[in-house]
């Protein structure tokens, strides 16, 4: 899951940033309203993080510009103030939810998932693929029993296949919701994701559940309930 950060605070920009790069998601961050905005128009983000009080403006007027935009994705506001007026002002601007700084950083990211879950209807945080268990409440993904061990990005690929419930994944999807703006379109980073996870969740065990579909992307499902379906 890819998230735009819009903080001007650079060391608390970084600091977010890198937690929850290591918590699997994908991030993207700007410094002000006018560079989120532009982000926001570019790339698909599943979730955005604003900081009220921003160089250019209030976090509240990127908030009401997205939803103007059309933008469905939620929005968390981060308010230095704990005052009521600003809670009601974001909420009222499009924003899902609010953290008064300072925070926790655990709250955040249990937000931040709360948050993800809802647009989803994915109330059960655990997802079921035949045998194999992704329980995206603790990031951890056993097959047939066993526990499979996963780098941050592989993770986070293996999620996003696993929340497309059998539904093919096309590459430029893929690239938007897994990798941020460093990616390269040209590379082919995204086979060697997929060939790695084959290794991990395919090799030894019994039948094949992640599929490639030429020229379509990348299914994770039993063959067996494809073909009759
Ligand atoms: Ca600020």
């Amino acid at each position: 899951m890819r998230i735009l950060i819009v903080e001007d605070e650079p060391d608390a920009a970084k600091f977010l940033a890198k937690g929850l790069r290591q918590e699997s998601f994908a991030v993207d961050t700007a410094e002000d309203c006018r560079t989120g905005l532009e982000k926001a128009a570019v790339n698909t983000y599943d979730l955005v993080i604003l900081d009220v009080m921003l160089p250019d403006g209030e976090g509240f007027d990127v908030a009401r510009e997205l939803r103007a935009a059309g933008n469905h994705m939620p929005i968390l506001m981060l308010t230095a103030r704990d005052a009521v007026a600003d809670r009601i002002t974001g909420l009222n601007s499009g924003a899902d939810d609010y953290l008064t700084k300072p925070f926790d950083f655990a709250e955040l990211v249990a937000r931040v998932r709360a948050l993800l879950r809802r647009p989803h209807q994915v109330a059960d945080p655990v997802i079921k693929i035949a045998d194999l268990i992704v329980d995206t409440h603790h990031r951890r993904v056993t097959r047939a029993g066993k526990l499979i061990s996963l780098t941050t990005r592989e993770y986070a690929l293996i999620e996003y296949l696993a929340s497309r419930r059998g539904a093919v994944a096309g590459r430029a999807e893929i690239s938007e919701h897994v990798w941020d703006e460093t990616y390269d379109p040209a590379s082919n980073l995204i086979d060697v994701y997929v060939q790695r996870l084959r290794q991990k969740l395919d090799y030894g065990f019994g039948e094949r559940l992640l599929h490639t579909r030429r020229g379509e992307g990348y299914q994770l499902a039993l063959e067996s309930t494809i073909l009759s379906s």
